[in-house]
């Protein structure tokens, strides 16, 4: 199960910096547009803080993260559906992404051009922002009608019918770039926030992104938290994604490795076997399941086997987030 996210948005919305610091890749960001012109990719792990809790528990080096891949894709402006910019590339792109990411920009800003050759001032930060996602809106409409119209036409040539996704249909997360003060200002992010209902809107700032690209993990915190904040872009965009997709993870345990593995809320134990071999789903024969809490709580496998919380599920089981399992199978 491969979560890939697609990152949109209008040129100089702090798209490629966003970009960065998601991958930490060193993507060029540059204040014109068409930074990117092909589409970057990074593959970074999904922060889950259990891992390192485990790997001490079951002393092993190797902790294996869930991944996610961001796929920067540029040239989504107004006009790109009729060829305007990089024309229509990005369709392809979109098309192989679960979910869309829409960076939109809700900071002041007097020397950082909008892609109309505007500036950005206080006042204006909602009623830009809600023409910057109607632009998007706009485009992704106009490319899926086009769409349509060949659909039709083909349909009429050979009658057969074939699936497209529509890219209104995929769902889009609205990662509003805000100024620092803004990423704990209630009323502002209710205001956005609003503009996007009923789709999920996140709050990052990619200036501030952009000063901890150094930082370790608990400086980094520390200092997220002199502004209010308890996540980075990565925790807040990934968390979204899990939410809006209907994702969850379930842990694997043990001396040789540690490991997150990604799943469909509801997935069967099967299922979730099936997704570290498939031939664990078809010779599936029982799940050893755990909460992670009660193992944390209670120390060690041993004491939860003692304490009888320890439980062996079979293939109607459903999966819950944070089941740390082993699974039996024939194979
Ligand atoms: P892209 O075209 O959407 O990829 O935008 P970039 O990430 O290249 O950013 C365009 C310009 O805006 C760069 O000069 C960035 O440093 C600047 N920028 C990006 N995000 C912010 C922000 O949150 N605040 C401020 N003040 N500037 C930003």
């Amino acid at each position: 199960m491969n979560l890939k996210i697609g990152i949109v948005g209008l040129p100089n919305v702090g798209k490629s910096t966003l970009f960065n610091a998601l991958t930490n890749a060193g993507a060029l960001a540059a204040n014109y547009p068409f930074a990117t012109i092909e589409p970057n990719v990074g593959i970074v792990p999904v922060p889950d803080s259990r891992l390192q809790v485990l790997g001490k528990m079951y002393e092993t080096e190797k902790i294996v993260p869930a991944t996610v891949e961001f796929v920067d894709i540029a040239g989504l402006v107004a006009g790109a559906s009729k060829g305007e910019g990089l024309g229509n590339k990005f369709l392809a792109h979109i098309r192989e992404c679960q979910v869309i990411c829409h960076v939109v920009r809700a900071f002041a800003n007097d020397d950082i051009v909008r892609a109309d050759g505007q500036t950005t001032s206080e006042a204006e930060i909602e009623s830009n922002a809600k023409r910057d996602i109607e632009i998007i809106q706009t485009e992704l409409e106009l490319a899926d009608l086009e769409t349509r119209e060949k659909v039709a036409a083909k349909r009429k040539k050979d009658a057969g019918d074939e699936l497209i996704p529509y890219l209104t249909d995929k769902p889009v997360i609205y990662m509003f770039n805000v100024s620092e003060a803004d990423l704990s200002n209630a009323v502002r992010q209710e205001q956005l926030a609003a503009l996007v209902a009923p789709a999920q809107a996140v709050f990052v700032s990619a200036k501030l992104e952009e000063e901890m690209a150094d930082m370790d993990a608990t400086e980094k915190m520390e200092f997220l938290a002199s502004y209010g904040v308890e996540k980075d872009a990565l925790g807040e965009l990934v968390q979204a994604a899990y939410q809006t997709l209907g994702l969850q993870s379930y842990l694997t345990a043990g001396k040789k490795e540690v490991r997150a593995w990604t799943i469909r809320q509801g997935s069967t134990a099967p299922q979730a076997a099936g997704v570290i071999h498939t031939d664990f789903e078809r010779g599936f024969i029982a799940a050893q399941v755990c909460k992670f809490d009660d193992l944390v709580r209670l120390g060690s496998e041993k004491a939860v086997k003692e304490a009888g919380l320890m439980r062996t599920e079979g293939k109607d089981y459903v999966m819950q987030d944070g089941d740390v399992v082993e699974f039996r199978f024939n194979v």
